[in-house]
């Protein structure tokens, strides 16, 4: 883990003083903020069947998970989703609606970046393109019910699908 306590000042080489999701220079005027990420995540559902991913890389490898990823700069919400289900599945979005919003963390690289995860009901194009990228080592199609809590990557994901029923 990175000691964000040892982090200098970029202006002054000064100490930071970090408190929630500001960073302030005890000398000069510098600060950040370093706010909350959004990432945008998607409920694909076929014949009562939930798509899922299992995790091909840390953090959290070979848990479960849902497509979605972090909005980059400029994205909506809906093009983020958009774009990481392609990505991620070779799937084509033709249409999403929102569900609803949790909070999450994420660590990677040793820093904990605060995010928050909007839900969306998808309706894709066709099943048939299915195509995973690196991302994920298989895909499974799930059952309400039927997921074991354990077995799901991220806290905020496995309250999402307690709430729309998929866990055991
Ligand atoms: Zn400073």
């Amino acid at each position: 883990m990175i000691d964000v306590k040892r982090l200098k000042c970029p202006l002054c080489s000064q100490k930071l003083v970090i408190c929630d999701s500001q960073i302030n220079c005890v000398a000069c005027e510098f600060e950040y903020f370093h706010n909350v990420a959004a990432a945008a995540v998607g409920f694909i559902e076929c014949d009562d069947k939930l798509l899922v991913l299992t995790r091909a890389h840390e953090p959290q490898r070979g848990k479960l998970h849902l497509p979605g990823g972090f909005v980059s700069v400029g994205e909506t919400l809906e093009q983020a989703l958009a774009r990481e289900i392609k990505e991620e599945s070779n799937l084509e979005v033709l249409s999403q609606a929102y569900l609803f919003s949790a909070p999450n963390t994420y660590d990677y690289g040793g820093i904990t970046y605060n995010v928050v995860d909007s839900y969306f009901s998808v309706v894709v194009k066709s099943l048939a393109s299915l195509k995973l990228n690196n991302e994920s080592l298989n895909y499974l199609w799930q059952e309400k019910g039927s997921i074991e809590p354990k077995s799901v990557a991220f806290v905020s994901v496995k309250n999402a699908l307690g709430q729309m029923g998929y866990l055991k």
